[in-house]
């Protein structure tokens, strides 16, 4: 495909008129791949803005089933869908949306085992989980694949979001500012469940994240070393800057071999 289709120029045409956008934009989103890990309150939002933008391949990877207490801020889910696997419904719902968006829906948990051939193929992978264990996992498997990775998190009122790059040396990674080789850190790893969460707060940190996906899927410069941190009852938002650790277990300090 050299040139976007008449289609895609009329429905797309609000957003080729924006700064650093053009039809080359809309061809790299078309051309596209993206692994979303948990479609809940981030990877909802996450995965429906990244279908409306134009995004070719979008595949939805999550072992849990739609539950009652989900539906106050996982927006693709509805009263009917409670019991069904998210990632099914997800796929549905957005296919019923955005036809030109291939989605793949895999009701899978990702493990250190499977991580890599889950997330292989992909131009991009977006962190949308809740626990420290498994987004250790996706960062190493990111490394490996030299795939970009976009991290974001929520509780209660305040989130967190990170872009690591392995394809750019001095990127960093997710296990630079929180080392596998620690304890999990509990706060990290408390899901909403026992915390609680703010249904908007973790909907604008899913929002961040698919925005920061549109600019590196864009070919615009991946903004690493930094540490986002929000909070949503004073809509601060701070940036914390941070080096590549030396001896950091998963990209040695140097963000690339
Ligand atoms: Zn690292």
């Amino acid at each position: 495909m050299s040139q976007p289709s008449d289609e895609d120029l009329v429905r797309f045409s609000r957003f080729l008129l924006a700064p650093e956008v053009s039809e080359d934009s809309l061809l790299r989103l078309r051309s596209s791949s993206v692994a979303v890990v948990g479609v809940g309150g981030l990877g909802c939002p996450v995965a429906l803005y990244l279908a409306a933008a134009g995004l070719g391949r979008l595949r939805l990877i999550d072992p849990d089933k739609v539950e009652i207490s989900n539906l106050p801020r996982q927006i693709l889910f509805g009263l009917d869908d409670t019991g069904r696997d998210k990632a099914q419904v997800a796929a549905a719902r957005l296919g019923t949306f955005h036809p030109e968006t291939q989605i793949e829906a895999l009701a899978e948990a990702v493990t250190a085992s499977n991580a890599q051939s889950l997330l292989s193929g992909t131009n991009l992978v977006i962190d949308c989980t809740d626990r420290f264990a498994a987004r250790q996992v996706i960062n190493e498997a990111c490394h490996r694949l030299r795939v970009p990775l976009v991290i974001g998190s929520a509780l209660q009122w305040s989130g967190q979001l990170l872009v690591v790059d392995p394809r750019q040396k001095g990127s960093g990674c997710y296990a630079c500012l929180f080392p596998t080789e620690d304890e999990q850190p509990a706060v990290v790893d408390a899901a909403c469940g026992a915390y609680g969460v703010v249904s908007t707060a973790v909907g604008l940190v899913g929002l961040m994240q698919a925005n920061e996906a549109l600019k590196v899927l864009m070919g615009m410069p991946a903004p690493t070393g930094r540490l986002w941190q929000f909070e949503a009852r004073s809509l601060g938002l701070e940036t914390m800057r941070f080096r590549p650790r030396r001896g950091c277990l998963v990209c040695g300090g140097l963000g690339e071999e």
